[in-house]
């Protein structure tokens, strides 16, 4: 290893400099210690080009290993509907050599995940017979197939799957070849786990047997590849269900200590998946120390790990309490692809910091490209060409008002300041931040504030921004602003009439003083017990307002029209750990329900399955259902088109919840995309670029 002492830039934190040490992994070398795990993102072998691009900007921003998510083995472990990586044969190889060539391009080494989902995978696409240790049907979602008990036949073949991906993926160009037996989505972790593997041969059984196969396709890659290869095994090493799963205590442990030096590179985990990438609500930055810390202890071999690290100081304890080798990453380097070179320039202020709310997972559940709620340009590299760094030139000066500093005003003015113009940002509000600072109060939210804090630490540092808190704008305001152009960014409020999905129109007796919106709670109007919490919204407001009034000490029903509470957070892996935590502080929760009216001390609700209607008492009831955008400037502008032009404003335009109310990061998405794009020339025939099937074949 080289003297980092003696290539470290002046602007580099000394205390950093062990993070910036290269790293032997067998027969290869990573640059630094920041590894870029593999991960989901809504792109893979569907959008290789789209896919390719974004792993190549996370290698020019200084991660020494890029992986690709799992990549799928054989047509027998087809993912379909969910767009993972593909390697089923030549033909998908020469697509993955795009990430491979925009990976080196930048210096780094690229990883891929070889992965056979064994009996998780339904092979709605391919038709094929799922595989498993043992007949069984597939832990997750409903699906009605069972996997077949392999045969040893079948296990053979799954070994010469396994090496002839390997082969493949070297070819393509890969240095790091993942063995995956994690998160309980791998054949070979399934073998690994009693609870799937009831074989009476010599792969079910004793430890000894249920870890064979997986020291099996260790050696297989080893001898297949090993040469220029290095060989990386991700384990799951925990996975938080007790007896009935694996105990970084128990077989977790002794897995490890049987292989330890075989592989070169261990990448240990808390497994399921909702552990490994738990919400900051549910799990703070380095959680998953207490598990994996063992793993160092037992093997010779660099050990990456993950926990949603974005502090430098908490990287560096990792490494120096003998914790990890490589600072593992997914969501830190999808909030902020530029991070480990950020550390190492000194603009540790500018780390766009991963706020914990997987969005980003989201893509991955919705089968469509990968977002995030920090990182705009996430998923938009090949597709808008858009570079989290860098900006269009400005085309010519511009003075800006832009009236609300929620996310997308706040967005919007940091990308119209860096390209250069004139901007003067004005909330009514006495802080910054809008809805984001509002609900960062709430329990296990604190972490969004960093959507705020980000954006207004940048703001500071740029000289032709002036911030106006405390300034309500009205419209003889902004024809005074000595503006051209005019961004309305004045977000939207909770509705209070119950309308919303199962309601179309007003609940009759919602218009008394015992029913609360959101913003009523945030201004501090008192709640009586017993609170409904009428959650028509589904996504995490009203679990988390359920929350915090129990958590107040108040009776709290969660009532829902939907099956299960805080429904849409399915896709961001917590509804199971909402649901769980609201029964557990005593909040009744009623799903399937709807409500019919108010008398100020009961609420009538109905079944919306049956329609059986009951009354339940209530004293308060908070309505989570639809929010009106904050329009009322905007149509008092556009009511006086003669006078705005005549104050020289050449454009108004609303952005963000006060166009159409959404996720936090459709709000910051939109204050990017006018910044980027407000004086390019629309290109209606493609607003993207896309990817359109080869018909050559
Ligand atoms: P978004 O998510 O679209 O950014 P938010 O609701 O988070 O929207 O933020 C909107 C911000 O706009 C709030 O901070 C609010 O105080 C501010 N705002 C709304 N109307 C006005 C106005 N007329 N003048 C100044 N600020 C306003
Ligand atoms: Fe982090 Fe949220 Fe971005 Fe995912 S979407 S990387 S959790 S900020």
């Amino acid at each position: 290893m080289s003297d980092p002492a003696a290539t470290r830039p002046s602007a580099r934190d000394r205390r950093f400099d062990v993070l910036f040490e290269p790293v032997r992994i067998g027969p290869v070398v990573a640059r630094n210690r920041f590894f870029q795990v593999p991960h989901c993102n809504g792109m893979g072998h569907a959008r290789p080009r789209a896919h390719a691009a974004m792993r190549g900007v996370k290698a020019e921003g200084g991660w020494a290993v890029v992986s690709t998510e799992e990549v799928e083995i054989h047509p027998s472990s087809d993912l379909s509907p969910y767009v993972e990586g593909r390697l089923w044969d030549d033909r998908d190889a020469a697509a993955l050599t795009l990430i491979t060539d925009a990976v080196h391009a930048h210096g780094a080494l690229a990883a891929i995940e070889l992965a056979h989902g064994g009996i998780n995978t339904p092979n709605h696409y391919s038709r094929e017979t799922a595989l498993g240790p043992s007949h069984t049907v597939s832990p997750y979602g409903y699906a009605p197939f069972q996997a077949r008990a392999m045969t040893k036949r079948e296990i053979r073949e799954f070994r010469q799957w396994h090496r002839a991906a390997a082969i493949r993926a070297k070819r393509a160009g890969f240095d790091v070849i993942y063995v995956y037996a994690a998160h309980d989505l791998s054949l070979i972790m399934h073998f690994l786990l009693p609870r799937h593997n009831q074989r009476r041969d010599e792969y079910g059984g004793s430890l000894d047997n249920r870890v064979r196969l997986l020291r099996e396709l260790i050696d297989d890659t080893k001898d297949a590849v090993g040469d220029t290869c290095a060989i990386a095994v991700r384990l799951a090493v925990e996975e938080r269900r007790g007896e009935e799963g694996l105990e970084h205590a128990g077989e977790g442990r002794a897995i490890v200590e049987m292989l330890a030096d075989l592989p070169d590179l261990w990448d240990v985990n808390v497994s399921g998946w909702s552990n490994d990438s738990a919400t900051s609500r549910f799990a703070p930055e380095g959680s998953q120390e207490p598990f994996v810390s063992f793993v160092k202890r037992i093997t010779g071999k660099p050990v990456v790990g993950v926990g949603r690290f974005t502090s430098p100081d908490a990287m560096v304890a990792q490494i120096r309490r003998g914790v990890l080798d490589f600072i593992g990453a997914a969501r830190p380097s999808i909030a902020d692809p530029f991070l480990p070179a950020k550390i190492e320039r000194g603009d540790i202020d500018d780390i766009r910091e991963c706020i914990g709310c997987n969005v980003c997972v989201s893509g991955d559940y919705t089968a469509t490209p990968i977002r995030c709620t920090q990182n705009p340009t996430m998923g938009e590299e090949w597709r808008k060409g858009w570079h989290p760094e860098k900006l269009p030139p400005k085309i010519r000066d511009e003075r800006f008002l832009i009236v609300g500093a929620g996310p997308a005003g706040l967005e919007c003015a940091r990308v119209l300041a860096l390209r250069g113009h004139e901007v003067r940002l004005a909330d009514a509000a006495h802080e910054l931040g809008g809805r984001v600072t509002l609900e960062s109060r709430l329990p296990g939210l604190s972490a969004w504030r960093r959507v705020r804090d980000y954006r207004a630490s940048r703001l500071t540092k740029l000289p032709n921004v002036d911030v106006y808190l405390d300034s309500p704008v009205t419209s003889e305001l902004v024809l005074d602003a000595d503006a051209t152009r005019v961004v309305l960014a004045t977000g939207a409020r909770w509705r209070r009439d119950g309308v919303g999905r199962a309601n179309r129109r007003a609940v009759p007796g919602f218009d008394g003083p015992a029913v609360l919106t959101p913003e009523d709670l945030y201004a501090g109007r008192a709640a009586h017990s017993p609170v409904v919490v009428f959650d028509d919204d589904h996504y995490y407001l009203g679990g988390v307002l359920a929350e915090r009034l129990r958590t107040d000490g108040h009776d709290v029903v969660l009532l829902t029209p939907a099956a299960i509470p805080s429904a849409w957070t399915v896709n961001t892996l917590e509804q199971a750990a909402i649901h769980r935590r609201l029964l557990e502080l005593g909040v009744r929760v009623l799903v399937n329900r709807n409500v019919v009216d108010f008398d100020g001390t009961e609420l009538g609700i109905a079944c919306t399955i049956t329609g059986r209607e009951e009354r339940l008492a209530a004293a308060t009831v908070v309505t989570v259902t639809a929010r009106w955008p904050n329009e009322a400037l905007a149509e008092e502008l556009a009511a006086i088109p003669e006078r705005t032009a005549a104050a020289g404003i050449v454009s108004i335009t609303s952005i963000g919840d006060c166009d159409a109310p959404g996720t936090i990061a459709a709000a910051v998405y939109a204050g990017h995309r006018f910044g980027r794009e407000f004086d390019q020339p629309p290109n209606p025939a493609e607003p993207f670029r896309r990817e359109y099937p080869d018909l050559d074949r």
